[in-house]
């Protein structure tokens, strides 16, 4: 079974998700992480792309829910803190609008959510990768908000950047997941929206839980 939250950078998707699977015991997929790995190819490659697609072939990339920590792997290491830089951050959507990256990631997550139960955050897995979701939430905050919460995350990692900086680079991904013709950015017709502006976390972790839990119990 698989839960699904949507919506655009920095609405709260991914701590959100996070926070219900520790609460209801369930596994947590970030599939924005998994793209992020893809990117770490593509700058690796030097932004070539002949040379991008044949290493995507190449290298494994793998992930796990475990101890309350998810971990993306590429090649069987650890690369959960090099996807989170703002290289990355500048590049992600670009890489995420080619429709061999997507298939690849699409491809891997519905492999490994064929058994158990799953709460995943994206941009369109409940429009086009789990249109058959069990439950379908599309999260919203406005641009502040959404800018002040990645602020305090990267310079929690020690990253300067600024506030500017940081709304500037949601902004772009914004208009790219949105407009772009390979899946983009967009709430199903079936799904709940959340905005998560005026809410607390905790206040935005139980009205999800609430939702889940008679699926679980049943
Ligand atoms: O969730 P996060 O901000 O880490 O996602 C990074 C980027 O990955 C997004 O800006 C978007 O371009 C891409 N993405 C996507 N589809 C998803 C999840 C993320 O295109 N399902």
């Amino acid at each position: 079974m698989i839960v699904v939250i949507d919506g655009p950078a920095g609405s709260g998707k991914s701590s959100t998700a996070r926070a219900v699977a520790e609460q209801l015991e369930i596994q947590f997929l970030d599939s924005g992480a998994l793209y992020r790995v893809a990117t770490l190819i593509y700058l690796k490659a030097e932004k070539n792309k002949e040379l991008f697609f044949e290493l995507l072939k190449e290298k494994k990339i793998s992930f796990h829910f475990q101890e309350k920590k998810f971990s993306v792997l590429l090649n069987d290491t650890d690369v959960s803190n090099d996807i989170r830089t703002m290289q990355v951050s500048q590049h992600v959507s670009e890489v995420a609008a080619m429709p061999e990256v997507r298939a690849q990631v699409n491809a891997l997550m519905h492999k490994v959510v064929e058994e158990g139960i799953y709460i995943a955050d994206g941009r369109d897995l409940g429009t086009a990768v789990f249109p058959n979701a069990a439950l379908k939430f599309f999260m919203v905050a406005d641009i502040k908000t959404r800018a002040e919460r990645r602020l305090a995350e990267l310079q929690k990692k020690g990253d300067d950047t600024s506030l500017e900086e940081v709304m500037a680079n949601i902004a772009d991904r914004d208009e790219i997941d949105s407009s772009r013709s390979a899946d983009p950015l967009k709430k199903a017709d079936d799904a709940i929206e959340i905005d998560t502006s005026a809410l607390s976390f905790e206040e935005q972790v139980s009205i999800i839980c609430d939702q889940i839990k008679p699926l679980i119990t049943s």
